[in-house]
């Protein structure tokens, strides 16, 4: 491994130095292929693969052929710690996996997010000893990966909380000026660092400080979000995990660790800006924490009675339709209840209705979650369309079946300017003709407010867990 292969610019290279830079160059095109892959459901498993294989290959060649600047590999004592350490991550990890429901997945890959975070602001702090002061850009480096994992990694954990119903939102216009001068401190004390001319040793205390006032930040920061804007903040927080893996791929100089941090910096950006527009939010609103909120504090609007329909009259009035639309929403991937919902549209297809999915980008609980629910019960995808593209035909839609959804379905994003979701696109069901509503009781969405859709005179409820309702709904439809 150590035999000279080659000679660039005057710079030998060795047999091992150009595989392990063939290894990266690989992992690279796996992980760009990977990701690929995973833009289509159909794939999406294959591409996962494909961008994990890409992991392994960059990890099993760093440790045993990467070589520090002294020309040594890594010591075998170390090897063997970090073999353990991977070991008992991917066991734990492999359990975590075999265990999570599928609606609990959202707080998982929270958490995931979370130990990125702090994995690469570790890594910043272990490394700043060692900084080279002269150099501004390698410091700047350091200082980002700490403060940008520092905040994925504590608002990650809120965020993982919030999802998990363990953490509620706290909200006040005081947080927006303190969230404010959090980031000031966080600016001045790396501006400090940086142009103190100090040694790394005496400026340990301004980066434990900087590290500590960045995880209250994140707290902070996540803390007021609620209204049913967490999809932004999810996808700019795993956009952040990215970045901060990059910087500490910089300070490596481990191309592997650089590409894929962008990989998901890029992916996580991309996402939030697509969330951001769905939401109609505006990111500099998130960055400073200053939306959401309010949402236990909303009031009930002008509320009647909610109005039941029996089974027999619901599968009455959907075997006769010509045009049906479901919205799929949380309730759904609750109750598991994809593959008979599927079994309800094959049923109706069979009898001429046209049966569309109406999918909003935030229904469920992470993005994409309706996508991947329906593709699992095999729906065409052609059957699946997007909100801007049903809404202009919901006043010929004879009926919306609305399975556990409610914030994306609520028209007081629309008409109270008032509400924690206003100015949020919605699926405008209530322009339907008909709507049929599933849910189990009165409970509400997860902005928490009341929905005055479950009031229309047009909409009527099937009360019962979604799954079930469906399940008799089928035996009802197939008796007619
Ligand atoms: P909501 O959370 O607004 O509403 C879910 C509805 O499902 C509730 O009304 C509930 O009523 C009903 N429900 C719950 N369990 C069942 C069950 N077993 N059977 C039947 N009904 C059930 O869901 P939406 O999909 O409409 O909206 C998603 C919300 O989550 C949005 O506010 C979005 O911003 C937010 N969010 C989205 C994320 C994403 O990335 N997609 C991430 C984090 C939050 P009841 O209790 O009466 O049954």
């Amino acid at each position: 491994m150590n035999q000279v292969i080659g000679n660039l610019n005057g710079i030998d290279f060795t047999l091992g130095e150009t595989l392990l830079e063939l290894s990266y160059l690989l992992a690279a095109l796996l992980f760009v292929y990977g990701l690929k892959l995973l833009s289509h459901p159909e794939t999406a498993r294959k591409g996962n693969f494909y961008a994990a294989g890409g992991m392994v290959l960059a990890m099993v060649t760093t440790l045993f052929l990467h070589k520090n600047t002294d020309g040594q590999t890594i010591p075998v004592t170390n090897v063997w710690i970090i073999l353990a350490a991977l070991g008992v991550g991917t066991v734990v990890g492999w359990i975590m996996a075999l265990r999570i429901k599928m609606t609990a997945m959202p707080q998982m890959v929270s958490f995931y997010n979370a130990t990125g975070g702090i994995a690469s602001a570790l890594v910043s702090l272990l490394e700043f000893p060692n900084a080279d002061m002269g150099n501004t850009g390698s410091v700047l480096v350091t200082l980002l990966g700490l403060i940008i994992g520092s905040v994925a990694f504590s608002g990650s954990m809120i965020a993982y909380g919030k999802l998990d119903g363990k953490v509620g939102d706290i909200f006040s216009g005081f947080m927006k000026y303190l969230n404010m001068f959090l980031l000031l401190v966080v600016t001045a004390l790396t501006i400090f660092i940086i142009v103190s001319g100090q040694t790394p040793d005496q400026l340990s205390w301004a980066v434990y400080l900087l590290f500590v006032v960045s995880l209250v930040y994140g707290v902070m920061f996540v803390m007021p979000i609620g209204g049913a804007d967490m999809p932004v903040v999810i996808s700019l927080l795993n956009s952040f995990t990215g970045i901060a893996a990059a910087m500490a791929g910089f300070i490596y100089n481990n191309q592997a660790m650089i590409l894929g941090g962008i990989l998901v910096g890029a992916a996580g950006t991309i996402l939030t800006i697509l969330m951001c527009n769905a939401m109609n939010r505006s990111l500099l609103n998130v960055i400073v924490g200053a939306f959401g909120g309010g949402g236990s504090t909303a009031t009930a609007g002008e509320q009647g009675e909610m109005k039941e329909i029996s089974l027999s009259d619901a599968a009455i009035l959907l075997s006769y339709s010509k045009s049906v639309v479901v919205v799929p929403g949380y309730g759904l991937a609750v109750a598991q209840a994809q593959h008979v919902c599927r079994e309800i549209d094959v049923l109706l297809d069979g009898k001429g209705v046209n049966v569309r999915y109406a999918i909003h980008p935030v229904a469920g609980r992470m993005p994409g979650h309706m996508n991947v629910l329906l593709a699992e019960a095999d729906v065409p995808y052609n059957q699946l369309v997007e909100m801007e593209s049903i809404n202009p035909d919901m006043p010929n839609t004879d009926v919306v079946l609305v399975i556990g959804a409610n914030d994306v379905v609520n028209p007081a994003a629309i008409t109270d300017p008032g509400s924690p979701i206003a100015g949020m696109p919605i699926i405008r069901a209530h322009e339907a003709k008909n709507i049929i509503v599933m849910k189990r009781g009165r409970g509400k969405g997860y902005a928490g407010i009341e929905n005055n859709l479950f009031f229309d005179p047009k909409t009527r409820l099937l009360f019962g867990n979604a799954k079930d309702t469906l399940q008799k709904l089928v035996s009802e439809i197939k008796s007619l």
